[in-house]
């Protein structure tokens, strides 16, 4: 009866390994997936929460007159938005 009981522990340990390698697959796919969600911005402009002209630049305003937002409370511009809004703005890389 022995080796049945030695055959039961390698199948038990076998399927915790098998189990311990999909979480660990499932955990790097996730890590995948929010690299992929990351937003690049631009450090010097910001996004106030007006729905129209919303991108200041950090160097000439740091809150918004309209909606009194001020930079701190709010994200980085997104480059792609700031050159609607800023047309002779360069993408840096
Ligand atoms: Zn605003």
């Amino acid at each position: 009866m022995g080796s049945i009981n030695f055959i039961n522990c390698f199948i038990l340990f076998a399927l915790l390994f098998i189990a311990r390698s999909l979480e660990l697959l499932r955990n790097l796919a996730n890590k995948q997936g929010e690299k992929l969600m990351i937003v690049i911005t631009d450090p010097n402009y910001w996004d106030c929460d007006c729905d129209n002209n919303y991108i200041h630049k950090k160097s000439v305003t740091l809150s918004c007159p309209v909606c009194k937002m001020t930079e701190d409370e709010c994200s980085d511009s997104r480059p792609n938005e700031i050159k609607l809004f800023y047309k002779d703005y360069k993408e840096k890389n």
